[in-house]
């Protein structure tokens, strides 16, 4: 098999490392003689790992005593109708801010269960986080939500937003762990696995515990965060297998130098593939506002007017160097680069490399 550089956005690459572990346990899971998928949600050795993945996400986050962690089934969009069902019922409104195709998703969703105020005004061009002097947050709202990274369009929050006391929900699905941040701030943090932490099917949610007990009377038993809260999130079977890969993934991370490491790494990746659309003399262009570059996910075009020639051009050389599912997104065009925790700073020069040599070739 050739070795393939895989920057898709989700479900997207993964340490390799944590694939040869999963191989060699994959039927004889933590000494039992058979597989995870074929083992008790309720047995020990099961239980026992749970416990040991949510005590992982705590310590490598800083989660304060007061937060619950949470493995929920459905992903990000099962979350999308959990938040307005978990947190509506106190004012029956609730503020999103959209910058991007993932928060209007959110919003269109919390419709059904509230009202929506968008603190935003509409906008089909999602290329900045609009400074919060602009912003139109309402004092009675639930909650304020926000996309900390908007996957499509590769906008990411440098900052967190100042919501004067009203809980503070955020999508970390494509950077949570790739980061530090106070978790202090939020009064809900939540991400689908198949970025960062894992495979699709789970959802993370770390929940601050004065949030719970108020879920609205409708909501399915599976949604509600304090049902899964009390029982530890094996309400029902679990996404087992989900929960498991998140738990070997946060372990490498633990070893690579937990999150201030995964940092660390992303910055110089960021830096190293804005720095050739930037040195590009226009080549490149990179949409979105320098303050809320995503270092996750780097939408480009290529050409100004783009030109999708020229793009179709750079994808097919790209794949025939190895460099997959590197498309933009339908909704945007062009080329999107994601730089998740598992592509390697090496992985990144080689396709800085392309680029440049791209460049060379065409301009
Ligand atoms: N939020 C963000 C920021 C995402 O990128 C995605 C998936 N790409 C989702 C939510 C939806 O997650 P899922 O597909 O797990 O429902």
């Amino acid at each position: 098999m050739p070795k393939v550089h895989n920057f898709g956005a989700g479900p997207a690459k993964l340490p390799e490392e944590v694939y040869e572990i999963m191989k060699n346990e994959l039927t004889n899971f933590d000494g039992s003689s058979i597989s995870l998928m074929e083992m008790s949600h309720r047995s020990k050795p099961y239980m026992k790992f749970n416990l040991e993945v949510q005590a992982l996400v705590r310590r490598l986050l800083n989660v304060p005593d007061n937060y619950k962690i949470l493995f929920l089934a459905g992903g990000g969009t099962a979350q999308f109708a959990a938040i307005p069902l978990n947190l509506m019922s106190r004012t029956g409104t609730a503020d999103y801010v959209v910058t991007g195709d993932w928060s209007l998703k959110a919003a269109k969703e919390a419709k059904k269960y509230g009202k929506v105020n968008l603190v935003l005004p509409p906008t089909d061009r999602y290329v900045e986080i609009p400074d919060q002097s602009k912003w139109n947050l309402d004092p009675n709202a639930s909650y304020v939500h926000i996309c900390a990274n908007e996957t499509i369009h590769g906008v990411e929050f440098d900052f967190i937003p100042d919501t004067k006391g009203v809980p503070l929900v955020a999508d970390m699905s494509s950077n949570i762990m790739s980061r530090k941040f106070d978790v202090s701030k939020f009064g809900v943090i939540y991400g689908g696995a198949q970025k960062n932490i894992g495979t699709a099917g789970v959802a993370l949610a770390i929940v601050r515990e004065d949030l719970l007990n108020q879920a609205l009377p409708i909501c399915p038993s599976l949604f509600d965060w304090t049902a899964n809260a009390k029982a530890e999130s094996i309400l029902n079977t679990p996404p087992m297998f989900a929960i498991y890969v998140m738990g070997r993934v946060l372990e490498w991370v633990e070893r690579n130098g937990g999150v201030a490491g995964m940092e660390e790494r992303a910055t110089k990746k960021a830096n190293l593939i804005y720095g050739i659309i930037d040195a590009s003399n226009g080549f490149y262009s990179a949409p979105v506002a320098k303050s809320a570059r995503s270092k996750m996910n780097v939408p480009f075009r290529i050409g100004s007017p783009p030109n999708e020639d020229l793009e179709k051009e750079f994808l097919k050389g790209a794949e025939a160097l190895n460099l997959i599912q590197l498309k933009g997104h339908r909704n945007v065009g062009g080329i999107r680069a994601s730089i998740y925790n598992a592509v390697s700073y090496e992985e990144a020069e080689i396709l800085a490399k392309y680029m440049k040599d791209f460049q060379n070739k065409y301009s």
